[in-house]
């Protein structure tokens, strides 16, 4: 019968430990490349209709009255998800990530 050393007990833990890692930091390298790749785009027609873009200082204030300054994604009641981000969801556009600094017509003040 084969004795199993605690140098041996350690390397098959830490082989273990990394097989059990693996699945997640795929998943981790992927969520960022779906972020990347979701990223509204404001030449969409959905994006260009409300006149979305991707920071509030491009908003063309003669065609998009209702921008006043202040205004943006991560204090717009719309937004989801962590506003502290640099992108996030918005009900808006399902399946689309929206700048924190960004801004379409259909902003509404964020309660709370
Ligand atoms: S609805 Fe709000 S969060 Fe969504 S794109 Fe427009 S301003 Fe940004």
């Amino acid at each position: 019968m084969k004795t199993c050393s605690r140098r041996d007990l350690f390397k098959y833990l830490g082989a273990g430990s990394l097989a059990l890692m693996l699945p997640t930091l795929s998943r981790l390298s992927s969520g960022q490349a779906w972020a990347q790749d979701n990223q509204l785009d404001p030449a969409s027609p959905q994006a260009a209709a409300l006149g979305y873009v991707h920071h509030f200082e491009e908003v063309d204030r003669e065609t998009w009255t209702r921008y006043a300054p202040g205004q943006m994604c991560s204090n717009c009641q719309l937004a989801q998800g962590d506003l502290s981000a640099d992108w996030f969801n918005c009900a808006i556009f399902p399946g689309k990530q929206v700048a924190k600094e960004g801004w379409c017509n259909a902003w509404v003040q964020r309660q709370g």
